[in-house]
């Protein structure tokens, strides 16, 4: 009597769980064994670093509008067809470029030095030549809000607050509104520049650039990060009762419009070639580094998991996996945008089963977790994903994601996603700097990002079910 009534109520919950024509497709013995193999096969492999040797020394910085991003995206191409993928083309996007000429700060009073500074994303100029003026001091963005409006006329508005190191980059968000839009709270306080202290982790003199909240054109105010110790210094000169005086030469350049590219190669599925996985990162960087860890990483570990796995199968996965080298990211989503929009409007959005973007550096990934759009009945493949994967140092975790920064324009949509969740404690050390350069990068650890994007990719593509 008892078990028939608990049978009753598994029934019950079961069937509460499992949405009426939708049952729940297992993963397969032999799709986990191809994985197992993929997988204990791609730990060996040094493709993902070897890609991403090639992209930071053969090309370098990716900024766009310069010719960095051009060879970058020629560079994509070429690559993508050497290493056999069945299907390589780019497709253009338009957008507003922005480069930057001349930075240069020094402090004048009380006594002379020379500041590590660069501009933000989009800055406007100062003055040809540079202005003067006095430091006015605030300890975060919250406190330049307090200050009245127009208060600060013929001052420097500087926010001093640092973000903090943690494990999941958590530190960045909350930081990071000095960044985006400290131009504009400066602006309507009156201030002739904004200094911020860099958006960074690291003690060295590298000063952290980034993208401000200005799509098009330029900020409303010279806009410039100082490197950590720069801004201590300056914090030190206002513990010792000084005003420091500093002159701040700044040129920029709008370059109006341009095109740039987001280059694609595809794995054609044998069964279900319209259905796509998409995995990728930004081929375009900041113009300080080389852009290995940001993204060259990425973009070396989607390149070397599409091709690992077509050059390790014997016949291609059931889907199609698709990687996609997004442009522009760091001035806004631009290629990641424009890429969403044209499947939205094509209807092509619904073919999209499952993504994510590898964008947070080289570090070992220690995490997988899935979006809200992964329906409940296959949350149990992304269980065995993770239980796969377990062995190279990864377990499920909980939350919400859009999947990496490029795919929150797909998340928007309703594309499920998951997060490969990379270790990046020494991420923003170097994030944006000029110290962003290809020996920073462990080869253990892109080898274990290999085989765990083996591991998603590959049950991705080759499980029959639906992702939504
Ligand atoms: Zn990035």
């Amino acid at each position: 009597m008892k078990l028939i009534k608990l049978a009753a109520i598994a029934a019950c919950v079961l069937s509460a769980s499992v949405f009426a024509n939708d049952p729940i497709i297992p993963v397969s013995p032999e799709t986990k064994a191809t994985t197992t193999t993929l997988r204990d096969k791609a730990i060996n492999d040094n493709s993902a670093y070897q890609i991403l040797k090639s992209l930071t020394t053969e090309v370098g910085a990716r900024h766009p509008g310069t010719p960095g991003e051009k060879a970058g995206i020629e560079w994509g191409i070429k690559k993508l067809k050497a290493l056999g993928f069945d299907k390589v083309y780019t497709e253009d996007v338009k957008m507003n470029g922005w480069v930057r000429e001349v930075e240069k700060a020094e402090i004048l009073v009380p006594s002379y030095q020379k500041m590590v500074i660069t501009a933000l994303g989009r800055s406007k100029s100062t003055p040809k030549g540079g202005l003067e003026a006095d430091i006015v001091h605030f300890k975060n963005y919250a406190a330049l809000e307090k200050a009245a409006d127009n208060s600060l006329k013929g001052k420097i508005a500087f926010i001093s607050n640092r973000m903090e190191r943690l494990k999941n980059g958590g530190g960045y968000g909350p930081a990071n509104i000095a960044r985006s839009k400290g131009h504009e709270l400066a602006a309507q306080k009156g201030a002739e520049a904004l200094l911020i202290r860099s958006i960074g982790t690291d003690d060295h003199r590298n000063p952290h650039t980034g993208a401000t909240n200005v799509a098009m054109g330029y900020t409303a105010v010279p806009a410039v990060a100082l490197s950590n110790p720069d801004a201590d210094q300056l914090v030190r000169l206002m513990e010792f009762g000084h005003t420091p005086k500093i002159r701040l030469n700044i040129q920029t350049k709008d370059l109006g419009p341009i095109v740039t590219k987001n280059v694609i190669g595809e794995i054609t599925g044998r069964e279900l070639p319209n259905e796509v996985v998409v995995i990728g990162g930004h081929l375009d960087s900041w113009d300080l580094g080389t852009g290995a860890v940001d993204d060259g990483a990425g973009v070396a570990i989607a390149m070397a998991t599409g091709a690992f796995i077509k050059n390790n199968v014997t016949v291609n996965p059931r889907r199609t996996i698709r990687v996609i080298l997004w442009g522009a990211e760091e001035l806004g989503l631009i290629g990641a945008r424009a890429y969403a929009k044209a499947r939205q409007a094509d209807g092509t959005i619904a073919n999209h089963v499952i993504g994510s973007e590898s964008d947070f550096g080289a570090g070992p990934v220690y995490g997988l977790q899935s979006s809200k759009n992964v329906s409940v009945n296959a949350l149990h493949v992304v269980d065995t994903m993770a239980a796969i994967m377990g062995n190279l140092g990864v377990s499920r975790r909980g939350g919400d994601t859009s999947g990496g920064p490029d795919m929150i324009p797909l998340a928007a949509l309703g594309v499920p996603a998951l997060n490969l969740m990379q270790d990046g404690t020494d991420y923003f050390d170097l994030h944006h700097t000029p110290d962003d350069t290809f020996d920073k990068v462990n080869p253990e650890h892109m080898r274990q990002n290999l085989a765990v994007w083996t591991v998603f990719t590959y049950i991705a593509a080759e499980w029959p079910g639906s992702f939504k």
